[in-house]
């Protein structure tokens, strides 16, 4: 499907002034360009499943991808930290061998973008855009020749650090858990240094999963718009990795964007109580499907999820809890500083309406119900982070 091209960066479309009730949501979705800034399905991709084709689980695959109307996936190159086998580096060049594939076993449905310029013409095109990202600096170790080889391979982002820290900045994690070992918080000068090869490459920092001491050095050495590729809003529900009103406020004085995570747990503060509550229940059940389980880590915990279904059924946030997050960041900081970060395929739960990556237009609808114009619309959906993108590129 071909999307109307001029609308792509940035450029201002005055607002059809059609009553919400008048606006097909489904259509303005449609013809929008829609991007998400995080996805891990490549997790599941390592694991051997083939999403070329519809898969029977998990939130993503390509033609889900073209059911949600999504036109730009961003593919998070993350190497879990207890995989210790190899290198980090070693692990992170083969995930995006492993991208890579995927994309010339579909090359007439996806293309690999590097620059605002080839996702435009991949869309005309009628593709499904895949990009790259990195989550944790990890790979990148001690050596920015690293980051440049990374930076040469497709990588347009980099999230300093994941749950856990890097040698150089420390994450959100472990700024906020006393019992963790790290020998300093926020940036070192290697830190530092990292963050301005980054803007003179044109590799948009990220700072989810960044402490808030590396958050604020990072705004204190970063030239270019920065991003936060999958978080949500500390005021609406008191998460260690959510993001207080003065970073919110930050990252739009910086011109950066808010890309909006879909976990239960990071947009429904009640949310982890009634989890456990639950899992207690069915500790038994747990305990013997792990027991079963060969693997352990995160394919495990969507499938122990997977087991207990109806029973998450009762407790899953509504959607509305999600659009929250999008209007309570929108109206604070502007919506020029909103997107979409779903994290599908790296949580194992999902808000209700949103069970994979095929209900997208569901927010459109929800946001168009809240008394966005379609103009706003599109930018959350997607006009905001290739802005960004443009921002960073040389
Ligand atoms: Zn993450």
């Amino acid at each position: 499907m071909l999307k109307r091209l001029p609308v792509l960066f940035g450029l201002f479309l005055s607002t059809i002034s059609s009553p919400v009730a008048q606006i097909d949501y489904k259509k303005l979705h449609f013809d929008a360009i829609v991007v998400d800034t995080h996805n891990d399905v490549l997790q599941r991709i390592l694991s051997g499943e083939d999403i070329s084709f519809r898969t029977p689980r998990g939130h993503s695959d390509l033609p889900r991808f073209k059911e949600g109307g999504l036109d730009v996936e961003v593919f998070s190159i993350w190497v879990p930290p207890e995989k210790t086998s190899r290198p980090y580096y070693d692990q992170a060049d083969e995930q995006i061998d492993s991208i890579v594939s995927f994309v010339n076993r579909n090359s007439s449905h996806v293309g690999l973008a590097r620059s605002a310029k080839e996702i435009e013409k991949l869309i005309a095109e009628g593709k499904v855009v895949a990009m790259l990202g990195m989550e944790g600096g990890h790979p990148v170790g001690g050596d920015l020749r690293k980051l440049e080889h990374f930076y040469r391979r497709g990588v347009r982002y980099l999230t300093l650090t994941w749950n856990n820290s890097t040698d150089w900045a420390s994450s959100a994690h472990d700024e906020t858990d006393a019992s963790a070992k790290i020998k300093q918080k926020g940036l070192t000068a290697f830190g530092r240094q990292v963050v301005r090869r980054m803007d003179e490459l044109g590799m948009i920092v990220d700072v989810s999963h960044v402490g808030e001491r590396t958050f604020w050095d990072v705004m204190k050495v970063a030239r270019k718009p920065i991003i936060a590729s999958h978080s949500t809003a500390w005021a609406l529900c008191h998460h260690w990795r959510n993001l207080k009103d003065d970073q919110l406020r930050a990252i739009a004085a910086n011109g950066g964007v808010v890309f909006i995570n879909f976990a239960p747990w990071f947009i429904d503060s009640s949310f982890a109580e009634k989890e456990s509550a639950m899992r207690k229940r069915n500790k038994a059940r747990i305990d013997s499907y792990r027991a079963a389980s060969k693997v352990d880590g995160f394919l495990t915990d969507v499938a122990v999820a997977d087991s207990l279904k109806d029973e998450y059924l009762q407790i899953r946030p509504p959607l509305k809890l999600l659009i929250d997050h999008f209007d309570y960041v929108a109206k604070l900081i502007g919506v020029d500083h909103v997107g979409i970060g779903s994290d599908f395929d790296g949580i194992s739960v999902t808000p209700l309406d949103m069970d994979d990556v095929s209900c997208l237009p569901n927010i459109t609808r929800e946001l168009l119900k809240r008394g966005y114009s379609a103009s706003d619309v599109k930018k959350i959906l997607g006009e905001n982070f290739l802005r960004v993108l443009q921002a960073n590129s040389n």
